[in-house]
């Protein structure tokens, strides 16, 4: 094994027991059944991330393109990031509501952004 580390955690009795019923059935000591399931874990965690990630990017870069009801200026009361392109807006600076078709609430982009889409 790799240069390794020792994490402890202090679990109710009852759910040891569900552990260790567990590692039980998979033929497997409790040590081994926990890095398993963590590691699953982490991985599906990531691969759920990635997929949200990617799908998020998609509709956003389909929508600049498209299907905007309207647009309206505004006066930004705190720092928040655009809703397009994630770069940070600061408090006091101009952003943009933008209103898509079927959506009922509206992304604040930046003006940059704003000033890619089709009107
Ligand atoms: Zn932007």
């Amino acid at each position: 094994m790799k240069k390794s580390k020792v994490v402890q955690s202090r679990i109710p009795e009852e759910l040891y027991e569900k552990i260790a019923e567990k590692a039980r059935s998979h033929r497997v000591t409790v040590s081994n059944f926990v890095r398993n399931l963590v590691e699953d874990v982490i991985e599906i965690h990531g691969e759920v991330a990635d997929v949200i990630d990617a799908s998020v990017k998609k509709v956003v870069t389909n929508m600049s393109a498209k299907d905007v009801a309207g647009t309206q200026e505004i006066c930004l009361h705190k720092d928040r990031p655009c809703d397009h392109c994630r770069n940070i807006m600061k408090q006091g600076g101009k952003a943009h509501l933008v209103w898509y078709e079927g959506l009922r609430s509206p992304h604040i982009v930046c003006v940059s952004c704003k000033s890619k889409l089709k009107s």
